[in-house]
């Protein structure tokens, strides 16, 4: 027993040695003043010394003189302090390229000889690779942070679809312009309403989501549309768990793209093309109104004639000459060939094309197109739309016709010599699969026993009763009608007129739209 320890003595030492020499950190021994006294492989493979060539030399051989004076004084202040000292410093191979080298350098004290030499153990990784890594990694976070926050666009970084975890500034500017907390949480309400199961399967799959429209109108603020996209990664898990396993957490990438002044200028243009349309298609409506209105006229007195006529002939009996009963017939005749003749000059209905319709978007091109004439009868519009409003299927074209003649009877009930109260409220909203319109003015009103009579055509309140006059709300209710809506005046309301119209926005309207002419 007592001689197998001195052998396992050596034994341990030899494999220490080997251990030492084997080892792929370069390690260094030296004396106090830092001169080297032994140096191994790895030592000689880092620096492109030989072991011959460092022996007896300071470590200082290997400083690139750019590592900082402060930096050294650490080092020896430690080391004074009988500590051990890690840190990277700048070192210069024997070729003078320099590298990194991630040192740490350990007092060894000799056990049982206190005031014995002090020699160090510096032991040194070249961590030049590891660095650059880090930089590149640190410099393209810089750079998407700096062109994150100065980009003019916003986006948001969410887990699920409410929750937002990173954004940046144009993502906060924009919660300030539309006056709520989470935009992205708006935004992904408004997709899932318009693109419906398009985007649910988009979500449920992580697919993509390129440059959707969204549009949002900010009670009595401007519009805004924006340009959205989604795009979906997994962030893997960095916690020492699951360094073997493939933890993962989806986050999904909402970026949004303020596309406004785009859409400014093609409204712009869509409205002066929706102008010069809407002026030929008034042209023929006004001519189609006056041939029907004098059909109706017309078809009163040869009625009258007729019966005129019927009466004369059974007065007379059969076989009669009587030259007032062929008079009467004559214009009987002439009557009938007269409507048949403005009948046939009446210009036929347009065939109206059925797309989806947001009504939002209609009543906005009602309020710009009729701006001139609110303008001019000192109407004040208070527009109220619903943030989100869903699409309904129906006539874009008819739609328009309506609200704009609703627009133009409330702004003439208001436009009366001496009447002060000249507001015009418009409010849009949804409820329970309807799109809810109300139109309310502060005019005289409708009487409670004219609430039904005014949706007959050519009926009238103003001045000249029947007549060429009329026609508006019953082709309003016409409209209404076809996209089996609901319209009706309020008769509770004693500020004015309150008009409350409803239609359903289920696809089910498309099959009777489709036969709209
Ligand atoms: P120096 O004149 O050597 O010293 C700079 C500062 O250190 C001064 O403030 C000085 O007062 C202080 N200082 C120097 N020697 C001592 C000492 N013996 N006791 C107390 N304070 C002292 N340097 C490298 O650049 N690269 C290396 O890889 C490296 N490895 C090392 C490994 C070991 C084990 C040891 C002990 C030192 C190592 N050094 C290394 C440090 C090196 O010895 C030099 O201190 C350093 O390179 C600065 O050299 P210098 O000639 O510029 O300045």
């Amino acid at each position: 027993m007592e001689t197998s320890i001195p052998a396992q003595g050596v034994l341990a030492d030899t494999l220490f040695h080997h251990a030492v020499e084997q080892s792929a950190i370069a390690i260094a021994i030296t004396d106090a003043n830092a001169s080297v006294l032994y140096v191994n492989p790895a030592y000689c493979n880092i620096t492109g010394y030989a072991a011959s060539e460092v022996i007896g030399r300071n470590q200082s051989l290997l400083s690139y003189r750019k590592t900082p004076k402060s930096v050294y004084r650490e080092l020896w202040a430690a080391l004074a302090a009988g500590k051990s000292w890690s840190g990277r410093l700048l070192n210069r191979r024997k070729d003078g390229t320099p590298y990194i080298a991630e040192l740490t350098v350990t007092p060894v004290l000799t056990p049982g000889d206190p005031l014995g030499d002090v020699h160090y153990l510096g032991m040194h990784r070249d961590v030049t690779e590891e660095h650059r890594q880090a930089c590149l990694l640190l410099n393209s976070k810089q750079l998407i942070e700096s062109v994150v926050s100065v980009a003019p666009i916003a986006f948001a970084l969410m887990v699920g679809n409410t929750e937002v975890v990173l954004d940046n500034p144009a993502y906060r500017k924009l919660a300030g312009d539309l006056g709520v907390k989470e935009p992205a949480v708006l935004v992904i309400d408004t997709l899932k309403k318009s693109m419906g199961e398009s985007f649910k399967h988009a979500f449920a799959h992580r697919r993509p989501l390129i440059a959707q429209e969204v549009h949002f109108q900010r009670p009595g603020g401007d519009d805004r549309w924006y340009h959205c996209s989604v795009s979906w990664f997994e962030e893997h898990s960095s916690s020492p768990d699951s360094f073997y396993g493939d933890a993962t957490r989806d986050y999904m990438l909402l970026v949004l793209h303020d596309i406004t002044t785009l859409r400014r200028q093609e409204e712009a243009l869509r409205m002066s093309v929706m102008r010069e349309h809407l002026s030929a298609t008034e042209l023929t409506d006004a001519l189609r109104e006056s041939l029907s209105a004098a059909v109706f006229q017309l078809q009163g007195p040869v009625n009258l004639i007729a019966v005129a006529a019927g009466l004369q002939r059974r007065r007379l009996g059969p076989g009669t000459n009587d030259p007032l009963l062929q008079a009467l017939e004559e214009a009987r005749i002439a009557g009938e060939n007269a409507i048949t003749t403005l009948r046939d000059t009446i210009p036929p209905e347009p065939v109206i094309a059925v797309s989806p319709v947001n009504l939002n978007e209609v009543i906005r091109d009602v309020l710009m197109l009729e701006t001139s004439s609110l303008l001019a009868a000192g109407v004040t519009v208070d527009w109220q739309p619903a943030r989100v409003l869903p699409v309904m299927m129906g006539s874009g074209e008819a739609l328009r016709s309506l609200f704009r003649q609703l627009v133009t009877n409330a702004v003439e009930a208001m436009n009366l010599k001496g009447w002060s109260a000249r507001n015009l409220l418009i409010r849009s909203a949804s409820r329970e699969g309807r799109v809810e319109i109300e139109v309310c003015d502060s005019g005289p009103g409708i009487p409670d026993h004219l609430r039904l009579k005014v949706f007959e055509p050519f009926f009238s309140t103003k001045k000249g009763g029947r007549g060429t006059r009329g026609m508006g709300l019953s082709m309003v209710q016409e409209i209404v009608s076809r996209h089996r809506g609901v319209i009706f005046i309020d008769s509770g309301y004693t500020g004015g007129c309150r008009i409350m119209l409803n239609f359903p926005v289920r696809s089910e309207t498309t099959v009777e739209l489709e036969t709209f002419k």
